[in-house]
């Protein structure tokens, strides 16, 4: 049955995906949707078009989009013994550190793949992985799929030495993980029921394909952070595995401006997006993620893609730690 609006679907639970355990419960729900006034009019909306969902809020560990995703993931992680759990990401990877936080709290083993050497001075996430007990194996340069491959083979070395170890993948993004953001979707709408607009940061396509999937195509705004190539089909995949509508993820909105030099580089649009949250609404946003999304959210406004009157939730996927590690935030804002 293909639903025409782009309300929620019924859940009769037969989805193919439908898995046969019930997820975790490692946050605080629901999170808080805050108005944010001063900053809707510094964008060229109205005082009253813009919320921002506080994801960042959810508790453990400085918080974040990737405890939602972490819910079912290590719920089937724990569905097939592991005692040891192993991820991957950046050095200064926000998923890696809440996978370390999960992990402490159930009583788990945590071994983070991570890209690059291990730096000299330990700063941001990586300084709260090690607090939190996480070991780290530094991949050297690889991209998101040789960290997958590497964490396959680290899983196996654990398995010959004894362990039972579960593979998380890549910012916890998969079918499975993506169940947490169609969950955070269904809670915009009630917090919100007038919502035309979600604009949220783009990396591995969970956070994404579930709001697409609660929320429809036409009302989901992606800001690519350049986390990894391909990653509009990948929410595609998530998006209608999720949904009973087939179309459910045809024509995504996806904004690729806000990437510039790469993933690692702040931007000038990002820095003044942190500058402007931070100064009209008192939110620290992240260099990465959170402060590429408002920098899209502004680019939108200019290009009449979001138009004043229109209402507007901005998520905010956290990252503060990560403030902490930048390299070049001290030069910008220090
Ligand atoms: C990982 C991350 C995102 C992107 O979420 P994906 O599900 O990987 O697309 C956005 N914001 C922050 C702060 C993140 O850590």
């Amino acid at each position: 049955m293909r639903s025409s609006t782009a309300e929620p679907a019924p859940d009769h639970g037969d989805h193919a995906a439908d898995p046969p355990f019930a997820p975790l419960r490692l946050g605080s729900w629901p999170t808080p949707l805050e108005p944010a006034p001063r900053l809707a009019e510094a964008l060229g909306l109205r005082g009253d078009d813009l919320w921002i969902k506080r994801d960042d809020l959810t508790g453990l560990a400085g918080g974040g989009n990737k405890i939602r995703k972490l819910e079912w993931t290590m719920a089937g992680a724990l569905v097939e013994h592991a005692d040891t759990l192993v991820t991957t990401g950046a050095a200064q990877s926000n998923h890696a550190r809440l996978t370390a936080a999960a992990g402490a709290r159930l009583g788990l083993d945590v071994v983070l793949v991570l890209a690059g050497e291990a730096p000299a001075a330990t700063s941001g996430n990586l300084l709260l992985d090690r607090l939190l007990g996480a070991r780290p194996v530094w991949a050297g340069n690889a991209d998101a799929e040789s960290l997958d491959s590497r964490a396959r083979e680290t899983a196996a070395e654990l398995r010959r030495a004894g362990a039972s170890p579960a593979v998380i993948p890549f910012g916890g993004s998969s079918v499975l993980g993506a169940r947490g953001y169609l969950e955070a979707g269904r809670e915009i709408l009630r917090q919100c029921p007038g919502v035309q607009h979600i604009v949220v940061a783009l990396g591995s396509g969970g956070t994404m394909g579930g709001l697409v999937a609660a929320a429809g195509a036409r009302r989901v705004l992606g800001v690519d952070a350049g986390a990894r190539p391909g990653v509009r089909t990948v929410v595609r995949t998530y998006a209608a595995a999720l949904s009973q509508d087939p179309l459910v993820a045809e024509d995504l909105r996806v904004r690729a401006d806000q990437v510039g030099a790469g993933y690692a580089a702040l931007t000038s649009e990002t820095a003044e997006a942190l500058s402007l949250a931070a100064r009209c609404e008192g939110v620290v946003l992240d260099p990465v993620y959170t402060g590429r999304a408002l920098a899209g959210l502004r680019a939108a406004v200019r290009d009449g893609d979001i138009r004043p009157g229109e209402t507007t939730v901005l998520v905010h996927t956290g990252g503060l730690p990560g403030f902490f590690g930048h390299p070049e935030v001290p030069a910008v804002f220090g």
